[in-house]
């Protein structure tokens, strides 16, 4: 017996029903949790020091975003805090004192974005112009007491380090017998890094293809951005080429470490340098989530570095020709943050350093947030 279009009717109009559901709900899951996440950290940026980067620029990549907001920044129990704690903050989502590395203030392993995403599957990626073994790059996967405790992070890099590496300090991973080392010790890392995955020593050596890498540009951190002859922007293309393997995701640090060096300096035009430099990866990154969708960019700084003002200059002419410093060290200034992709709402407002962490470990985890 066939079916009268009676009976047919509320079956299509179900179905239908059913789909629209189903494919919405979808929809809004994908749109609120990433399957990657791409960090910036500008470390020591500071308002005015991407206003100075935008009027030697122009427009940077910046300003293609359209969720901003505010971060405090003090550690657990002081008000100005080091690239340690403030890392810590961003990669644990818990508090601790200034020098300590994704440790607590109690001296207990804090686990990290980096050790969360490796239990889902994801590939896990850092690409800095500082040492590797440096306070906030170690943040994400290292746990010491002590930042200065470069030789045991190159350690732990060997244990529990991430799939793609790229940075300078090969002087922590070579006997201190060899000349260069930064080693108390005879261990060869480099030799055992070599043995876990593709390892260059320079630029130009950087593969085309590969699953895994550790480049090691430089003996320490890499030459400034004004020395290089080539940008962050480059290297964050190949970590992005090389994670975005993994079907089930990656996590990506991208650290534009030097900012906060030319402010120590209170030196303005390497910042305008280290600042341009970095907003060419931030461009990447962007572009990337544009093409790939359901992928995460968030941006902001540790902390502002050097209390640093523009007092003088040309939108015109693109110059800035007088600046200050209120020191030659960190403040306790609020830092922007900016976010493109699924989550990023939540990153609007003004929030602590710590609970933008715990945000990003929630977005990864799938969880609601506060949870
Ligand atoms: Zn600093």
């Amino acid at each position: 017996m066939r079916p009268t279009p009676e009976k047919i009717k509320p079956i299509i109009l179900c179905a239908v029903l059913f789909l629209i559901l189903f494919s919405f709900g979808n929809c809004s899951r994908n749109d609120n949790y990433p399957k990657n996440i791409v960090l910036f950290i500008g470390d020591g940026m500071g308002v005015a020091h991407i206003t100075a980067g935008k009027i030697a620029r122009g427009t940077l990549n910046l300003e293609r975003f359209a969720v901003t907001g505010l971060v405090t920044t003090h550690p657990e129990n002081e008000l100005i805090t080091d690239s340690a704690a403030a890392a810590t903050a961003l990669a644990t989502g818990h508090k601790t004192a200034n020098r300590a590395v994704s440790v607590s203030a109690d001296k207990k392993p804090l686990k990290t974005l980096f050790e969360f995403a490796r239990e889902l599957g994801k590939s896990t990626g850092v690409v800095v112009t500082s040492s590797v073994t440096h306070a906030t790059p170690a943040a994400f996967f290292a746990h010491v007491e002590d930042r200065r405790q470069h030789a045991d992070i190159a350690e732990q890099i060997l244990k529990n380090g991430p799939d793609v590496l790229i940075g300078g300090g090969w002087a922590y991973f070579i006997p201190k017998s060899n000349e260069g080392s930064r080693r108390p010790d005879d261990k060869n890392l480099l030799a055992s890094l070599e043995t876990r995955m593709p390892l260059v020593l320079s630029y130009d050596k950087l593969p085309g293809q590969s699953k895994k890498l550790a480049a090691l540009l430089a003996p320490d951190g890499l030459p400034k951005a004004a020395d290089r002859d080539y940008a962050l922007a480059e290297l964050t293309e190949v970590a992005l080429r090389i994670l975005s393997k993994n079907r089930k995701g990656f996590i990506l640090l991208v650290e534009g470490s030097q900012i906060d060096w030319a402010a120590h300096d209170r030196d303005h035009e390497g910042i305008i340098k280290e600042m341009i430099d970095f907003d060419g990866a931030v461009g990447t990154g962007r572009d990337f989530a544009q093409q790939h969708g359901n992928t995460l960019i968030v941006v902001t700084a540790d902390h502002e570095t050097g209390g640093f003002a523009i007092h003088d200059g040309s939108m015109k002419t693109k110059q800035v020709t007088a600046s200050g410093f209120t020191t030659s060290g960190h403040t306790a200034a609020m830092v922007p943050i900016f976010a493109y992709g699924p989550g990023s709402s939540r990153f609007s407002g003004i929030q602590d350093n710590a609970r933008i962490g715990q945000t990003l470990i929630d977005l990864l985890l799938n969880r609601e947030i506060g949870n």
